[in-house]
């Protein structure tokens, strides 16, 4: 067995049923993507917009790709046409971006809304204050848009607690969400939170879809 395929054995062995694995394949070429396909498995993350551009194409169609860097308004309309799933909407700006080339596509983009949990400024996302407002105001004027739940990244740290309380005040958020809005528009049924170092805990903590490239394909250099 290659060592691809005995750390993708490895990895989907310890994704409990509830939770969907993501394979973050930025910056892996092709043919590393088709042998993990071929093992069975559809679903892979992308972080660059032209870099989706490029892969999804050249790739078998009933690939799952799933966007999870920053995106930037002019580069929505990269996304837009391959994307399952956007977990990375940081603005309202974005998100009527989002929903204007959706809907020229003719087509219901799923999204997460990506929520600031981590100390550190350089991740992105909102607070989980303005998540109420963003939500309303999408519902209203969204007519191409799908909530279907929340992102976090957690601090890089080695402090587990930090960790796992960055977490689980995502999952009371998200749980309170749940509660105020969810209906056909907005089923808030996902909550991805979870990397390759960090996805046990988040998982402990009520993941239901977790992001793992590193664990996967080896280390990118
Ligand atoms: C790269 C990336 C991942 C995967 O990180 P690994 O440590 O390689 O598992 C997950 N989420 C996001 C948003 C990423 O950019």
């Amino acid at each position: 067995m290659s060592e691809l395929r005995e750390r993708y054995a490895s990895v989907s062995a310890g994704i409990p049923d509830g939770v969907e694995l993501i394979a973050v394949s930025k910056t892996r070429p092709n043919e590393a993507i088709q042998e993990v396909y071929d093992l069975g498995h559809r679903a892979f993350g992308e972080n660059r917009p032209q870099e989706l551009r490029d892969k999804a194409p050249a790739l078998p169609n009933d690939i799952e790709w799933h966007f999870i860097g920053r995106l930037q308004s002019n580069k929505v309309k990269y996304v837009v046409p391959h994307a399952t799933l956007i977990h990375s909407i940081d603005s309202v700006r974005l998100l009527d971006e989002v929903n204007k080339r959706a809907s020229s596509l003719n087509k219901v983009q799923d999204v997460l809304i990506q929520v600031h949990i981590a100390q550190e400024e350089a991740k992105t996302g909102f607070s989980p204050e303005e998540l109420d407002e963003c939500i309303q105001y999408s519902l209203k004027e969204h007519k191409h848009i799908r909530i279907r739940g929340l992102m976090g990244m957690a601090t890089f740290t080695e402090h587990e607690q930090q960790i796992e309380s960055e977490f689980s005040g995502l999952k009371k958020r998200f749980d309170g969400l749940v509660e105020g809005f969810q209906g056909a528009n907005c089923p808030l049924d996902i909550l991805s939170m979870g990397m390759s170092g960090d996805a046990s805990i988040a998982m402990a903590q009520g993941s239901t879809m977790v992001r793992i490239g590193t664990a996967i394909f080896g280390k990118r250099f």
